[in-house]
């Protein structure tokens, strides 16, 4: 009988499991995938982090962990490096480097295995997991389980199967820079970074970039101090204990703070097209206020889209089409047969504030969940820094005692 099983090993369950690891709670946790990896398709040489080394896996609720991203460099033997260096944002690819290294460490972690089913026996759950080589079958016995199985890639249907989702973007880069022209469409950070890449690649002359955005100003990422307590505890549980009418209205007001495009990024962007040729600017071409109605495929992309303003349609050919159109929590279909308590429109799980799905039975054996969160906990849903307190409380709630103390008033905003 374990304590908790985590479903998939994202950064969310990875972090559940390191502040796991020095406590007697018995923990098992499975990823369909080979080994951890950290949205590969997105490993953009020279993309930073947009949260704060400092928000690793372990240091906001412990740092004497030996998880700590400082424990990572010192084992590098990069410590006095990273203290010349003087930034708090690390790269990506350092970033998921240290991910790694602390899944290298923990003996909870099953890496090729996918979850395939989970019954309620009434007392607890069994969790039927399948070795995805073999296909042999495995149940465990779990008092709590946590779905931590992240997002998928989410595109239009109506466009064409071969628009490439940004998350495939570092594999496809050199099949994208064999044609004549790409097109990016999406106006977020995922959809300016590969727009960079593109532009300082080396591509051939005649190469003609394009990047498609609904809205009209390129909005930035909000990083302003008072601003960002959004991402705090304090903020977190007040949203929680919002009524639904009032938590649907708040998400629609933070989509600068989720889905801005950080500073840096923009002024450096800028920077390349102020460095174009007249020439090279020609192929370069950045257009606004185009909501794109259909992409179809016949050996070239048709792009049709509608002007929001003019209400005027206009059409692009072009021979790639980047999808930046962003993502929807990835929900396993066993989890229908669970019971869960669904509030509002979308298929959005009822949960409270410790992260406790809500059922229509009652049991103490529990359900917690580390996606699908946007309603219930705010915009910091998918925040990595947020997701260390999330962790405590869902490790405190399983052991029914204050495994790690959680910080309370930790902003300096009052928000009830
Ligand atoms: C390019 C990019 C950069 C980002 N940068 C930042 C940042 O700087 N700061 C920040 O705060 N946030 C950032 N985010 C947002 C967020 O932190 C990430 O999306 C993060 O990966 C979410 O982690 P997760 O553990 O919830 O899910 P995921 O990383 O999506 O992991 C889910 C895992 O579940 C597994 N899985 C799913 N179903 C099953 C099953 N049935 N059985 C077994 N395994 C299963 C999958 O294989 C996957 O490995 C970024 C997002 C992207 C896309």
């Amino acid at each position: 009988m374990y304590d908790l099983i985590g479903v998939g090993i994202g950064p969310m369950n990875l972090g559940l499991s390191a502040l796991a690891h020095p406590t007697p709670l018995r923990t098992l946790f499975f990823d369909e995938s080979e080994q951890f990896s950290w949205h590969p398709g997105m490993m953009i040489k020279d993309s930073m982090m947009q949260t704060s080394f400092i928000s690793d896996l372990v240091t906001l609720a412990d740092p004497t962990s030996p998880f700590t991203y400082l424990n990572y460099l010192r084992s590098l033997n990069r410590l006095h490096t990273f203290y010349f260096y003087e930034k708090l944002l690390i790269s990506r690819q350092e970033y998921n480097a240290y991910l790694k290294w602390v899944s290298t460490q923990l003996d909870d972690l099953h890496f090729s295995t996918r979850v395939i089913d989970i019954q309620d026996t009434g007392d607890s759950y069994e969790v039927l997991v399948e070795e995805v080589a073999t296909g042999k079958r495995t149940t465990y016995e779990t008092r709590n389980v946590v779905l931590g199985t992240g997002s998928k890639p989410s595109i239009p249907g109506s466009f064409d199967k071969n628009v490439i989702h940004n998350t495939q973007y570092v594999m496809e880069k050199e099949a994208i820079l064999q044609q004549d022209k790409v097109s990016i469409v999406g106006s977020g950070q995922s959809a300016a970074e590969i727009f960079l890449d593109l532009l300082t690649s080396d591509r051939p002359e005649t190469f003609e970039l394009e990047w498609i955005s609904r809205s009209t100003i390129f909005e930035t990422l909000e990083t302003g101090k008072l601003g960002e307590e959004i991402f705090s505890p304090s903020y977190v549980r007040y949203f929680n204990s919002l009524p639904l009418a009032t938590r649907q209205e708040a998400v629609a007001k933070f989509t600068r703070s989720q889905n801005g495009i950080s500073p840096e990024t923009l002024q450096a962007i800028y920077e390349h097209l102020y460095d174009l040729s007249p020439e090279e600017q020609q192929r370069v071409k950045i257009r606004a206020n185009l909501e794109v109605d259909q992409i179809s495929y016949d050996s070239d992309f048709t792009i049709t889209m509608r002007h929001t303003e003019l209400n005027e349609q206009r059409t692009s050919k072009t021979g790639a089409v980047v999808a930046a159109t962003g993502f929807v929590p990835s929900l396993p279909r066993f989890i229908n047969r669970l019971d869960i308590e669904f509030e509002g429109e979308q298929q959005a799980w009822k949960v409270d504030a410790n992260y406790r799905i809500s059922r229509t039975v009652s049991a103490n054996h529990h359900l917690y969940a580390t996606t699908n969160l946007e309603l219930s906990h705010g915009p910091a849903a998918d925040n990595l820094g947020m997701s260390v307190s999330r962790n405590q409380l869902i490790l405190n709630d399983v052991a029914g005692k204050e495994l790690y103390p959680v910080e309370q008033h930790a902003t300096f905003t009052t928000f009830d």
